[in-house]
């Protein structure tokens, strides 16, 4: 796990790394949050291919090309929306880490960054949802995979400092790189 897990602060559309994921919605055509920065930054071409994907379940993700960002790929996974915790909602998210991870596998990508999904319009605690994206990344990363790096791009400083306190918690002092 050493030094494979990092905190940043900042706007994940500038982060060069292989992927970056977008925190998209069931129609994948773009809308505000990450998803529209994401769009805005990479161009039309995004959102022309995002239309023949024909839309993505929430837990699920779909891989596309970056166009203009720096990073290559982008993968869009759809989170849940908060309802107050008892719609399975802990599950789906813990989903899009597995799934987008997985198919960053496929892909031969070595480094992924991920906004904290779910947690701006679709009002997951981010505390809560840390915690769950810390889990899981921590998990796939041990079952041996080619990824060598993932960062978790946190918008603001109150994002920083609870994804920091949480991979502290989950993953130790010792493994933090930002
Ligand atoms: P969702 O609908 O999944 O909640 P949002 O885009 O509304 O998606 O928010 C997800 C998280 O992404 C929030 O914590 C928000 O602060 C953060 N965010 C918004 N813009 C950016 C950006 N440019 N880079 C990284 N994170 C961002």
């Amino acid at each position: 796990m050493l030094n494979r897990i990092a905190v940043a602060e900042g706007d994940i559309t500038i982060q060069h790394v292989d992927a970056i994921v977008n925190a998209a919605n069931n129609a994948l055509l773009g809308g505000g949050g990450v998803d529209g920065a994401i769009h805005r930054a990479a161009g039309p071409g995004l959102l022309a291919e995002c239309r023949r994907l024909n839309g993505c379940a929430t837990g699920q993700a779909k891989i596309t090309s970056g166009y203009n960002l720096p990073a290559q790929w982008v993968i869009h996974t759809v989170g849940p929306i908060w309802q107050g915790g008892n719609q399975d909602e802990d599950n789906l998210l813990a989903q899009c880490y597995q799934n987008s991870l997985a198919l960053a596998e496929q892909n031969d990508i070595k480094s992924i960054a991920f906004p904290s999904i779910s947690t701006g319009v679709y009002s997951f605690p981010m505390e809560r949802a840390a915690k769950i994206a810390v889990t899981e990344i921590k998990q796939f990363l041990e079952k041996g995979s080619q990824i060598e790096r993932v960062v978790l791009v946190c918008f603001g400083q109150r994002a920083y400092n609870i994804h920091k306190a949480v991979v502290k918690e989950i993953i130790g002092a010792g493994d933090i790189t930002s």
